[in-house]
């Protein structure tokens, strides 16, 4: 298991207090907010070197489980948009599910983007804005199983888009997924949760609910800005919901290694967050809006596709760092 489960977020990040205003990667001092030894080491002759500038390596398929649950839960997070939450949640999914673990997915979207991606019905079914305002009292009845083995999903439409009114007077407003999930937490061995593009209350909830959170970072210029947002947001979580939730890992998508720019955004980040930035890499490629519209998770929809087996390497990435069974 990870050693920082009971420090900070990111060490140095602690308990020092909020960092008002930092929005902005260019005004955030960045060493206060994580001391890590960033920065790629001086390179070998011989040794081949991963995209983030640590010496290559695959990780190998898991050792299957012996038995199931209780989940692991993990919310996927990044206030902005279009970073690749959605096709992480996803392929994340049915890589762990492709190496036996029973995997649940839920869409905490108003967009529905996960439950489209999975071809799961999203109307006439219980969704999780059933769940959250308690017209569907049990999880268990939400639950959809998708094309792919061992991958469920619960759906959301764009009902969810009034939860965060409705439930902001409710007591507890935060812990309502957390107490949602517990019914179906003993069936899995993990728990995605696809956050929508906010820090809002529906954000925080799937923060509550967590053990862990991993956050998508495009490799593109303004890849950073609003990420010391992000971590604040964590921190909050962690010192006043729940102590145990941790930062699985920072996950670079839409890299494209031909461009100087986008190799020099991934040095930047991999300076800024070091080894919580995963030594896996997602590549840009078409591939991704393609197995979309087809409903299917890209490693059913080209299995072979290098970008297919960067998400198995990410699954294995993380139960490898023990953030997934
Ligand atoms: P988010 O959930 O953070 O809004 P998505 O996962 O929906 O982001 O991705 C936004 C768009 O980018 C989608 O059309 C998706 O198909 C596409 N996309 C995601 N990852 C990649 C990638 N590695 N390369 C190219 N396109 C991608
Ligand atoms: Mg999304």
């Amino acid at each position: 298991m990870n050693a920082k489960q009971d420090g900070p977020i990111l060490r140095g990040t602690g308990t020092e207090g909020a960092r008002p205003g930092i929005s902005d990667p260019n005004e955030l001092d960045i060493e206060s907010l994580t001391q890590i030894d960033g920065g790629a080491a001086p390179k070998k002759a011989g040794v081949k070197y991963g995209d983030t500038g640590r010496p290559f390596r695959v990780f190998p398929a898991p050792q299957p489980l012996k038995g199931h649950g209780p989940a692991r839960i993990i919310a996927m997070a990044n206030q902005k948009g279009g970073v690749g939450k959605t096709t992480t949640s996803i392929n994340l999914a049915a890589s762990l599910a492709a190496d036996g673990r029973r995997v649940l997915a839920i869409d905490f979207d108003p967009q529905g983007a996960l439950s489209a991606g999975l071809a799961v019905k999203t109307h006439d079914v219980p969704t999780i804005y059933d769940l959250l305002i308690g017209t569907e009292r049990d999880a268990r009845n939400a639950i959809q199983h998708t094309l792919v083995p061992n991958l469920d999903v619960i759906p959301a439409n764009i009902d969810l888009s009034a939860a965060e009114v409705h439930l902001v007077n409710e007591v507890a407003r935060e812990t309502i997924l957390a107490r949602v999930l517990r019914s179906v937490t003993p069936e899995y061995d993990v728990i995605i949760v696809d956050c929508q593009p906010s820090l809002g209350l529906l954000t925080v909830n799937a923060l509550t609910a967590a053990h862990g959170v991993l956050v998508p970072l495009e490799c593109e210029y303004f890849a950073l800005r609003g990420v010391a947002l992000l971590i604040e947001t964590i921190e909050k979580v962690k010192d006043r919901l729940n102590p145990q939730l941790q930062l699985d890992g920072i996950l670079a998508t839409m890299y494209d290694p031909r461009t100087l720019h986008a190799r020099e955004v991934l040095e930047r980040v991999v300076d800024t967050f070091g080894d919580a930035v995963l030594e896996t890499v997602i590549r840009r490629t078409v591939k991704f809006p393609d197995a979309s519209v087809a409903g299917l998770p890209l490693l059913e929809y080209a299995p072979d596709h290098p970008a297919a087996e960067a998400y198995r390497q990410v699954g294995r990435e993380l139960i490898f760092r023990g953030a997934a069974a």
